[in-house]
């Protein structure tokens, strides 16, 4: 299944090797076929003229078939667009069948939306027609109560409410036929006639799933006087057509605190020294980075939440449906990788982009609203912090208390508000969560020391192996690249350094006179230096925990520091990995 009609992918115009991808996209690769080339899923006949079309940079769209696992083709139109100054193609992926009713997908999502936000206060309004029935929802989540009528029931409701039986009969026809659009406005309460409602309005949209029309969803917004306007537009921001900084506020407020939707999670997003871009390469450019960001973070969270921009290059993001935070974190990472892919570093006379982000979760960590912003948007400030081009997930072990926070402003007194751990004690917290087996899972541990310590990039190896099975941090390489760790994990010369202590490398350079094909692969990766612990995992299996400083930076390691480094691999054993 490819899961969503429209897929974002850079790939290598040389080497043809994925860079990055959605989230989806990487869910339909599955781990069987995570290091393949991109020309490897396009089914064999469309190969050639691919590989043809990438080489000559061929801009319209064109049909392309992407195989299933088990071979089945796909058709897809696909657009090819060079990413500027790299070596990167951004490959556009449209899924033709999906295509189809991606119109009537888009008024589910608004019409869904707008019942489901409750914009006007309302209820949600369903009808099925193969049980010809109407369901009218109040509330959200635990709150949910629904009332189930038939629809000769609404036809009598709206008859007692209003005398216009041309309006009556055309609405209720239009259900009963899967119209795209419905509208009615009657002088009373449609749910209960005796209330004392002056005005209810209803307003939905036929939906369809491969040609047959499955239900309409709507609402229905009652009200005492005629002030309603019924024009109501979402406010959108014009330079990206996301919410509006009011809209979004408003819609989040809304979902945390009247609905009290559960399990979301809010993410506010900041683009990293962009005055500096601004400077650098004017205006026009930075207006476009923060479109080409809007419309990344707008594709990453799909109809799975809701993204608004909140600041010139601040933005709101609100993960809902399930999704706690550990749900939210590969998002997270797909949207710095993607990112990333775009506007990758030190690419001469061109701007560097990067995102720091913090996130938190209602009702986990906050009681409200304004304590969940207060947190996410304290997480942002750690971020920035701690060195920009990462997200940090609000934790109240490692962050202290809301309270704490939620009383200081963005000033050095919040730093301090957390007690000014230091990574003694930090580690300390983090083995306990660990010893207490916690829903801790391994990527927010890693994601726990790269913010608490300052790594780079982490990473744990598979010994027996030489696969990488985690990989975190800055400048993660792309997953053909990290496929050769396979080949100096395994070498010689690695299994004599370690002798089962660490290996601290400062400079990898120095491995060159050596073993050159090491020293090579290493640096492929974008390595600079690395300190390598190993350890057993939990089923005594040998693991590496790598720590790795990137950008070409020199480096010492501390080794004093060494029985950090070691308890952290020693958190690790606690972890089944292989
Ligand atoms: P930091 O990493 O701390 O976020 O650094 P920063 O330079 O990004 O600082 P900050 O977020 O405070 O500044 C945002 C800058 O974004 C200020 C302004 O120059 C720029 N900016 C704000 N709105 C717009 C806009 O609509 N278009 C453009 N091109 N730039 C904008
Ligand atoms: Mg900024």
């Amino acid at each position: 299944m490819f899961n969503s009609k429209k897929h974002k992918v850079i790939i290598n115009k040389y080497r043809l090797d994925v860079i990055s991808a959605d989230t989806a996209f990487y869910e339909f690769l599955a781990d069987t076929r995570f290091y393949f080339s991109f020309d490897r899923l396009v089914h064999e006949d469309d190969r050639a003229k691919f590989i043809r079309n990438v080489e000559a940079g061929y801009q319209d769209w064109f049909v392309v078939h992407i195989v299933e696992l088990d071979g089945t083709p796909i058709p897809c139109y696909a657009k090819l667009q060079d990413v500027s100054a790299s070596d990167n193609v951004e490959i556009t992926l449209l899924d033709i069948e999906m295509l189809r009713e991606s119109e009537k997908l888009l008024d589910k999502r608004s019409v869904v939306n707008e019942a489901i936000h409750g914009l006007y206060g309302d209820d949600a309004f369903v009808y099925y027609p193969n049980r010809d029935e109407v369901e009218i929802i109040t509330g959200t989540g635990a709150h949910t109560s629904c009332q189930r009528m038939s629809l000769s029931q609404l036809q009598k409701n709206l008859e007692q409410v209003t005398e216009d039986s041309n309006a009556i009969s055309e609405f209720i026809s239009g259900l009963r036929n899967g119209s795209r659009y419905l509208f009615i406005k009657v002088d009373g309460s449609v749910k209960n006639v005796k209330s004392d409602t002056r005005h209810s309005i209803i307003k939905c949209a036929g939906l369809y799933e491969n040609g047959t029309y499955t239900m309409a969803v709507g609402y229905i917004h009652e009200y005492m006087e005629r002030t309603y306007s019924d024009t109501r537009k979402i406010e959108i921001d014009s330079l990206t057509g996301l919410l509006a900084k009011g809209e979004i506020t408003n819609m989040v407020i809304r979902t945390v605190d009247v609905e009290k939707r559960q399990d979301v999670t809010l993410a506010i997003v900041d683009i990293d020294h962009f005055k500096q871009v601004n400077d650098q390469f004017g205006h026009m450019t930075g207006d476009n980075i923060i479109r080409q960001v809007a419309s990344v973070l707008a594709d990453e969270v799909g109809d799975d939440g809701l993204v608004g921009r909140i600041g010139g290059d601040e933005f709101m993001i609100l993960f809902y449906d399930a999704y706690d935070l550990e749900s939210a974190r590969p998002r997270l990472r797909s949207i710095k990788n993607t990112i990333c892919g775009l506007f990758p570093p030190d690419v001469p006379g061109q701007p560097t982009v990067t995102l720091s982000i913090g996130c938190a979760a209602y009702p986990k960590d906050a009681a409200n609203y304004e304590e969940l912003f207060a947190l996410a948007d304290f997480a942002l400030y750690r971020a920035k912090e701690k060195g920009r081009n990462r997200y940090i997930i609000y934790s109240k072990e490692l962050h202290g208390d809301i309270s704490a926070i939620k009383n200081s402003s963005h000033s050095q007194t919040r730093i301090n508000n957390r007690g000014d751990m230091s990574q003694g004690e930090i580690l300390c917290v983090i083995m306990d969560k660990v010893a207490r087996r916690e829903d801790y899972p391994v990527e927010r541990l890693l994601d726990d020391y790269l913010e608490n310590f300052e790594i780079a990039r982490i990473a744990v190896y598979d010994r027996a192996a030489g696969k990488v099975l985690h990989m975190a941090g800055q400048k993660v390489p792309s997953k053909e690249v990290i496929a050769e760790t396979e080949q100096y994990i395994l070498s010689e010369y690695w299994k004599n350094l370690y002798k089962n202590s660490e290996a601290v490398i400062n400079d990898i350079f120095s491995i060159a006179p050596i073993d050159e094909t090491v020293y090579q692969l290493m640096k492929n990766q974008g390595l600079s230096a690395c300190l390598q612990v190993p350890f057993n995992d939990r089923k005594g299996h040998p693991c590496v925990l790598s720590f790795e400083a990137v950008n070409n930076k020199r480096y010492v390691w501390n080794t004093e520091r060494l029985h950090y480094f070691r308890l952290m691999a020693k958190t690790l054993s606690e972890y089944t990995l292989v």
